[in-house]
């Protein structure tokens, strides 16, 4: 390997430019070259790439979003579009690749690289946390801080007009976001999409009775199809109960966006420095995850099986936490 390629895909998440830059001076470190690929898979059939040196990544550590931009590649979906993609490779002179994204990202890298036999090293750049194999994805961690600061702003007027809110965040169909969440802010409950087939949580929120002597109460839910959403949580809520003041807000993309937080960039540098070790190590279709604060290869068909299991713990705790 001579020449290293790097791209991001999927949607985009706070701290991929500090893996872009990770990976990017790490290769120069151990003497590769390298090039940056833009808008994903998009940017091997377009052939949108360029060279990058160590100050092609200055200055981008605090930047959300991703200078390499980010795109959906419907055509990387197709074995023609893949073939274009390896002739681009080929052309580029390009020997190995680092992608990062979420879910969708590593599943295109480990359908390309058996196809084409070719090196892929992933990194796990999503606010979602759903890849198994990692404690956390970058980017959730800067999310769920977003969250707890909007959550906490809503408190105050939810407190001082007593109302019922639903909350509603990203997380597709994982639920970390809405519990730890839930946890982060004092909230009365998260509704997840995990436990939704064992148990009716609105139901048994309102069981529970979900205002008890508090004159306000907080509810987040995972955006998932699974949960149903906030508006149509709240509507039923509504429905059964016309004395509550039952409001909806949905986050919506500022949990994406912004700089950063300290456990972001961190995670993001020691995976971006991981990835080129992994490559010198001959290694090949893996995921770089972080468990228990030590550095894990893991192969894409485990890191995208798509069952990282919910902490009960968590469930328990806001559970208890929330009488
Ligand atoms: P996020 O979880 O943050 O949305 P993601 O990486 O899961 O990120 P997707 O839109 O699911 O986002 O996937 C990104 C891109 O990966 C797709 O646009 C496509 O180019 C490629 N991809 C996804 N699934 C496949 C697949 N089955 N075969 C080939 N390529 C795929």
């Amino acid at each position: 390997i001579k020449c290293i390629g790097i791209l991001t895909s999927g949607g985009d998440a706070p701290g991929m430019n500090a893996a872009i830059r990770a990976v990017t001076r790490a290769a120069i470190y151990n003497g590769f070259e390298v090039k940056g690929i833009y808008r994903g898979y998009k940017g091997l059939i377009t052939g949108e790439i360029a060279p990058f040196k160590t100050q092609n990544v200055s200055n981008i550590i605090q930047q959300g979003g991703t200078i390499l931009k980010t795109a959906r590649c419907q055509e990387f979906k197709t074995a023609e579009g893949r073939k274009i993609a390896y002739d681009t490779l080929v052309k580029e002179n390009i020997d190995a690749l680092v992608v990062i994204g979420g879910d969708g990202t590593l599943t295109g890298a480990r359908i390309f690289a058996t196809e084409y036999n070719y090196p892929i090293v992933g990194l796990p750049g999503t606010i979602d946390n759903d890849l198994y194999g990692t404690d956390t994805t970058i980017g959730y961690d800067t999310a769920l801080n977003t969250i707890m600061e909007a959550v906490d702003k809503i408190r105050d007027t939810a407190t001082s007009h007593e109302r019922l809110f639903f909350i509603e965040v990203m997380g597709r169909d994982a639920g970390f976001l809405a519990l730890n969440g839930a946890i982060a802010t004092g909230a009365e409950a998260a509704i997840i999409p995990e436990i939704s087939t064992e148990v009716d949580q609105l139901e048994e929120l309102i069981k529970n009775g979900f205002r008890k002597s508090k004159n306000s109460s907080i509810v987040l839910v995972a955006e998932s199809p699974i949960t149903g959403g906030a508006m149509h949580l709240a509507e039923r809520v509504q429905k059964e109960y016309p004395q509550y003041d039952v409001r909806v807000t949905i986050l919506g993309h500022i949990q994406r966006g912004g700089s950063p937080t300290a456990h972001d960039r961190i995670l993001a540098s020691r995976m971006g420095a991981a990835a080129i070790d992994a490559l010198l190590e001959d290694q090949r279709n893996v995921m770089i995850g972080i468990r228990n604060n030590e550095i894990e290869y893991v192969p894409f068909n485990k890191a995208i099986k798509n069952d990282k299991p919910i902490d009960r713990e968590l469930l328990n705790t806001l559970r208890k936490l929330s009488i």
